[in-house]
């Protein structure tokens, strides 16, 4: 059996790191980027610890070395601008595991170094086609193409996937109406900045997080009219010194440092808009399989997205290793039990994730939504979000399906 699969991201090279060794199945993984291209990528992500306790079932080596490379994401807090703390919840009244705060150059060269001699990188695959017996790829561009064929592809190539417009049909992305910024920062370990914290001046919000090489991930986010561009005038440092830093009141230390710092560096600031789309998990009766961000981008706001695309990747692994065993694996079958365990629990962390996300638009009443997600609703969104993640399945699951 030949499996393809597009990107070597946070799923796909997940998937090639747990499928290659498994007798009489060659997988393949087509990334167009080159080995080098995301080794120095900026900015950090936090991952859940769902995510987490997947992994260390699925891949416990492959966990091990996210690790290693990571530190320990223990608490969120938030507060006010000027310091008045509005909601602490450490991770373990909610969660079995630590989460992670790494940088993405760190995630990207773990997980493609686990993927190893299965990726070819520089491979961008332009078009994508259904076959009789299976699904074919055209890669790089229009100077030479290749085609490959192959029994299945699977498409992890992230939120911006155009073969699954080629393949599903049309995607629409909701636009949520609110901007996001994301930065590294050096403070020489001089401010008193660690697990993540946030603070907020209206629904303007600061994000930040000190990661494993010393430096602080700060990511902004400020209010959009829906399906509006990022206008010119919010990518200056006088409109964000304007929107976070209030003139009638204190504004405590770590912001006001991380406001300075970002005002000097705001042509540096990298901009994305929050959206996400309907989910789409199979096309071509099982030949095609969607994952990660591809399958079902999602507001950023929980740090839900890498992190889906993990557990994603530990169900694909674990239910392809359990129907190869039993000589079981047809693609129809095998979509069909994969979108049955993912479609739910997606589902769960995609509402959380929008729903987080109203203290961040325009008019929110944000000192209560804030500190609503201390009660007792909230914390049972977190601890089934925390402690729902996949295990491996037994054979009955996939005999019975
Ligand atoms: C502002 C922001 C902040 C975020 N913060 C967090 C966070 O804190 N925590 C979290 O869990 N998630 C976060 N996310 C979400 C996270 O970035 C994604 O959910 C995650 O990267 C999805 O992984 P993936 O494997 O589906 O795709 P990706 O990691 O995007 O990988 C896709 C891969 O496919 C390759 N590719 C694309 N097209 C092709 C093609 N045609 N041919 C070959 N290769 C191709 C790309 O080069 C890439 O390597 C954030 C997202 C945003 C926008």
């Amino acid at each position: 059996m030949r499996i393809l699969i597009t990107g070597s991201g946070v799923a796909g090279s997940i998937i090639a790191a747990g499928l290659t060794a498994l007798a009489g199945v060659r997988v393949d993984v087509l990334e167009r980027v080159a080995p080098s291209d995301h080794l120095t990528v900026g900015n950090g992500l936090n991952i859940g610890p769902n995510a987490v306790v997947a992994l260390r079932a699925c891949l416990p080596a492959l966990a091990a070395a996210l690790e290693r490379n990571a530190l320990p994401w223990r608490a969120w807090r938030a507060a006010d601008i000027g310091g008045e703390p509005w909601w602490h919840l450490p991770l373990s009244e909610v969660a079995d595991a630590d989460g992670l705060r790494i940088r993405w150059s760190d995630l990207y060269r773990v997980c493609r170094a686990a993927a190893g001699a299965a990726v070819s990188y520089g491979s961008e695959v332009t078009d994508a086609c259904l076959e009789e017996a299976g699904v074919a790829v055209e890669v790089g561009g229009s100077a030479r193409p290749t085609r490959v064929g192959a029994d299945l592809l699977v498409l992890a190539d992230g939120r911006f996937s155009s073969l699954r417009g080629r393949l599903c049909g049309p995607t629409t992305p909701r636009q949520l109406g609110v901007a996001n910024f994301r930065i590294l920062l050096d403070d020489h370990g001089a401010r008193v900045i660690d697990d993540l914290e946030q603070w907020y001046h209206g629904p303007n919000r600061l994000l930040a997080f000190r990661l494993r090489d010393g430096r602080i991930y700060l990511s902004g986010n400020l209010p959009l009219a829906p399906d509006a561009p990022i206008p010119d005038e919010m990518r200056t440092a006088d409109y964000l010194a304007a929107a976070y830093l209030p003139t009638d009141r204190r504004v405590a230390p770590a912001p006001a440092w991380l406001v300075a710092a970002v005002c000097g560096r705001a042509a540096h600031l990298h901009w994305s808009r929050a959206q996400e789309i309907d989910a789409c998990y199979s096309a071509g009766d099982g030949r095609v399989v969607l994952v990660g961000d591809a399958a079902h981008a999602m507001a950023p706001t929980l740090g839900q997205g890498a992190t889906q695309a993990i557990e994603d990747a530990c169900v694909f692994v674990n239910l392809f290793r359990v129907m190869h065993a039993q000589g079981a694996f047809t693609p129809r079958r095998f979509a069909r039990l994969f979108e049955a365990m993912r479609r739910p629990r997606v589902e769960t962390a995609r509402q959380l994730s929008w729903s987080a996300t109203e203290s961040l638009l325009a008019g929110a009443d944000v000192p209560a939504l804030v500190r609503r997600k201390g009660g007792s609703d909230w914390r049972a969104g977190f601890a089934r979000l925390y402690r729902e993640a996949p295990l491996p399945v037994h054979s009955e699951a996939c005999v019975g399906g």
